[in-house]
């Protein structure tokens, strides 16, 4: 597969912030190797400031968020609002993991700038989170708003 157009090797800010995901998780997982836990990946965002911040998933049955999620609340409660990367590590060495198609959502409507970090067959590269989102949905805002990123979901939805 080709890969996405904005996509580039990782650079050494980019490997800072893989490793503070693998810190996080290895740090804090409660499941051995091959084992279904509560928290089995870590994310990790580095803000415009250069800040890293970090989350781990909460896994639950009824919805429980993914790592990164868990990371963009947490740079948002650190004061950061703009990101500019993210990544996700699964536990025991699994390396970086691609985000889910909710999370895509996310990060396409909070933070359209951002890129993520995916792993690929040539190793893990740095993409632009709209090339991760093709064709997106778009929200609409009733007449008379704006559909900020942010902002409450649409009506329509
Ligand atoms: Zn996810």
């Amino acid at each position: 597969m080709q890969p996405p157009r904005s996509s580039r090797p990782l650079d050494a800010e980019d490997w800072a912030l893989v490793e503070a995901a693998r810190a996080v998780i290895d740090a804090a997982t409660d499941a051995g190797p091959e084992e279904d836990g509560v928290h089995t990946v870590g994310a990790a965002v580095r803000a415009e400031d250069g800040r890293i911040f970090v989350g781990v998933n909460l896994y639950h049955f009824t919805g429980g968020p993914c790592a990164e999620l868990v990371a963009l609340a947490t740079a948002r409660a650190g004061g950061a609002r703009t990101l500019t990367t993210i990544v996700a590590v699964g536990n025991h060495g699994r390396g970086p993991l691609a985000p889910c198609g909710r999370d895509r959502q996310v990060l396409a409507d909070y933070h359209p700038g951002i890129r993520v970090i995916v792993p690929t067959e040539a190793g893990p590269l740095s993409v632009l989170i709209p090339e991760l989102l093709p064709l997106a949905y778009q929200r609409s805002a009733p007449p008379g708003e704006t559909a900020a990123p942010g902002e409450a979901p649409s009506r329509d939805a």
